[in-house]
Order: C-alpha cells, then sequence, then structure tokens
C-alpha cells in the first residue's frame, strides 16, 4: 500500500513521513481513532515506505521487491495480530485454530483469511473481519498466546536485515493478561523492532498509553472523501457529497452506501411503507414487508439499515434546525413524520435500527429480526 491508496488524512501523513525521513521511528507506537478512518491502510503505507528500497520524499516506490512483498502482505519480518473469535465457526471450525490452552487461537493460524479480507478491503472493520472468519459470536479476544507470538516474533533477527514489525489491529480487544504480558516489549524493545497498535477507541490499559507514541487518525476530510467516491465510484459531485456527509468520515459506510447508488430510491421506498405500516400495527403490512426484506440477501439488507440510520439521523438534525443533506421526498417524508417522532424517540429507534444492522452481520434470522424490531418501532412511535 502506498500513501496515494490512502484516502485523505494529508495531515497525519505529513507527520509520520516527516518524522521517518528524520528517522524518528519509535519502537511502540498507537495509531487511534474512529472506524473507518483507514489507520490500518495508512500503517502499512508507513510499513511500505520504511522498507521500500527506492523512496521519494512522500512515498513507497510500490515497486521494489520489498513494496511488493508488503503489498501482498507476504513480508517475512511484518506480522500481525488481530482479533479472534473463542467460539469455533459457523462451518464447524476453522482448521487448526484451537489452542491447547483452551480454545484460544493465534492469528498465524488464520493468515490466509486476513490476509484475503485485508487484500480484498484494506478498510475492512471488526464486523468485516468477524464475517470472513463465519463467526456468529461477538466475543473477540487477542488473547494471551498472542503476547507470547509477539514477544518471540519481536525477539528474533530479521529476515531480511532491516526492521521486525508486529502490527496489532483492534488493539483495545487485548484481555487484561496479554495487555500485561507485552508491557516488557514496550519497555525494552529488542532493537530494530517496530510494534504498532491500531485502536478504535483509547480505552487501552494506561500502562500501554504511557509506553506509546500516540498517532490520532482522525475522522476522513469531508471533501477528500468526495474527490475519492468521484473517482472510484463513478459518482456525481452532489451523489459523492451526500454520502461523504452521511457517512460522516467513515470509509466503510461510505462504501457500502456508495456501491448501492441505484438502490436508494427503493430504501427510501420501503423506508417510508415500513414507517407507516409500523405505525398503524398493519399486521399484514408488516408480514408482506417482512418477508420481501427477509429475501433480499444480507449485504443488501446491511445497505438498507445503514440507509435507514442514515436517514433517522438527518430528521434529528433537521428537527433541531441543522442544515442537512436529503432528498426532496426525504426532507417531505421526515418533515411529516417528525410530527410523530419525537427528538428522544428517533434516537431510540436510531438506536435499534443500529442493533439490526450489527445483528444482520452476525447472521441473524432476518424474519424474526424485522419483525421484532417492527413492533419495537411500533412502540416508539407510539
Ligand atoms: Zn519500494
Amino acid at each position: 500500500m502506498q500513501f496515494s491508496e490512502v484516502i485523505g488524512q494529508k495531515r497525519v501523513k505529513q507527520s509520520i513521513l516527516q518524522s521517518a525521513r528524520e528517522g524518528r521511528i519509535s519502537h511502540a507506537q498507537l495509531f487511534a481513532g474512529p472506524e473507518g478512518n483507514g489507520a490500518l491502510p495508512l500503517v502499512m503505507a508507513y510499513i511500505q515506505y520504511l522498507f521500500c528500497k527506492n523512496k521519494s520524499e512522500t512515498d513507497s516506490c510500490g515497486e521494489c521487491p520489498e513494496c511488493r512483498k508488503i503489498a501482498k502482505l507476504m513480508h517475512p519480518d511484518v506480522h500481525f495480530v488481530y482479533p479472534l473469535s473463542l467460539t469455533k465457526s459457523k462451518e464447524g471450525g476453522i482448521r487448526g485454530t484451537e489452542s491447547k490452552s483452551g480454545g484460544i487461537s493465534k492469528s498465524i493460524d488464520v493468515f490466509h483469511q486476513w490476509k484475503e479480507a485485508f487484500l480484498q478491503n484494506p478498510y475492512l472493520s471488526l464486523a468485516d473481519w468477524m464475517e470472513a472468519l463465519e463467526v456468529e459470536n461477538k466475543q473477540m479476544v487477542i488473547g494471551v498466546d498472542e503476547a507470547r507470538e509477539i514477544i518471540h516474533q519481536l525477539s528474533l533477527t530479521s529476515f531480511e536485515g532491516s526492521y521486525k514489525v508486529v502490527i496489532m489491529w483492534m488493539a483495545e480487544k487485548m484481555n487484561i493478561t496479554t495487555a500485561n504480558k507485552i508491557l516488557k516489549v514496550l519497555e525494552e524493545p529488542p532493537d530494530k523492532t517496530i510494534f504498532i497498535l491500531i485502536t478504535e477507541n483509547s480505552h487501552l490499559p494506561i500502562t500501554i498509553l504511557s509506553r506509546t507514541q500516540l498517532t490520532r487518525v482522525p475522522r476522513i476530510d469531508e471533501e477528500e472523501m468526495i474527490a475519492d467516491l468521484i473517482c472510484k465510484y463513478e459518482l456525481t459531485g452532489e451523489a459523492a457529497r451526500y454520502i461523504a456527509q452521511t457517512s460522516e468520515g467513515n470509509y466503510r459506510v461510505a462504501r457500502i452506501l456508495a456501491s448501492d447508488k441505484e438502490h436508494t430510491d427503493f430504501h427510501f421506498q420501503k423506508f417510508a411503507e415500513w414507517m407507516r405500516i409500523c405505525m398503524k400495527l398493519n399486521g399484514e403490512g408488516i408480514i408482506g414487508w417482512v418477508t420481501e426484506m427477509a429475501g433480499i440477501g444480507r449485504e443488501k439488507q446491511k445497505q438498507f439499515m445503514a440507509y435507514c440510520i442514515q436517514l433517522i439521523r438527518q430528521s434529528l438534525l433537521l428537527g433541531v434546525g441543522f442544515p442537512v443533506r436529503l432528498r426532496q421526498n426525504e426532507e417531505e417524508f421526515l418533515i411529516k413524520f417528525s410530527t410523530y417522532l419525537p427528538f428522544s424517540q428517533a434516537a431510540l429507534i436510531a438506536e435499534e435500527l443500529n442493533k439490526v444492522f450489527h445483528a444482520i452481520e452476525r447472521n441473524a434470522n432476518p424474519k424474526i429480526l424485522f419483525m421484532s424490531t417492527s413492533i419495537r418501532i411500533h412502540q416508539l412511535l407510539k
């Protein structure tokens, strides 16, 4: 991954490039910021820059053997650690993932899936990763076996004479034993090693925070997101702006919305219909709607939910007189609808829909899910 492939984050790129050029490369670094900000691609571009044999002032060459190996996640000196599920996969367990010490497997055991998931979408989220692993269980952990592996990896000499790197993605998923174990590496890092932790929140033990150099990776800038969406998804400027604003700097949400541009009318129609039948508690209507929506497939259901959540959020803004980005039919509907939807209730509905989005990701039964949510929305609308 080159810096040029990382969306936006101009300021962060400048700052890490400058410290790299000046040879100020901290042994223990923490990249923190919200989901969809691109911290992982940014870290990959940074590592590739450090390893590149033919770099410029602002980017790696993308073509030397080092760059190629890192881009394909095949460099022998760059290792990854990520959360894993405590349970078996849906299809009877991923081969070789169960360790003797109680079920938590090591990252290396599912590296193939990780590589595939990352190469397909470097902006992947924890939910995407869980989907790739086909694990329904929500609990994802970076277990203590990983700490041993990290210490082991960093203690070895590098294969190619450069740095030894360990990248820990979603570091907030470390359990306390793991966190305590890695303190030693953070305190006394072996020579020529770089340990990078990536997190979506700052709820890491203070012992970790105090021993790492922090780089904040904020939400993606709106204009930079727009430019990317226009280029990658061939959207009009207006459509790209709409998506950039509704996704609030989260490229993961933006991707879902952008790849779905033709379906916005369908979504609006289904949303309006849903709210009407929920309000009246029209049994026949609800059954018809649930049956139809249960049949459109999981990806489409997620896109629909992402759309609904954004629309409700926009209605919240509308309610307090903030400028909103809505199509005309959406705005007209929401203005009428707001009579039945006080501010507090709208927030609760958005929360419900968010739960539905995640439940779909975890393979919940769509019929049961949509049916119970319809009844819940009816209660909230009363
Ligand atoms: Zn290179």
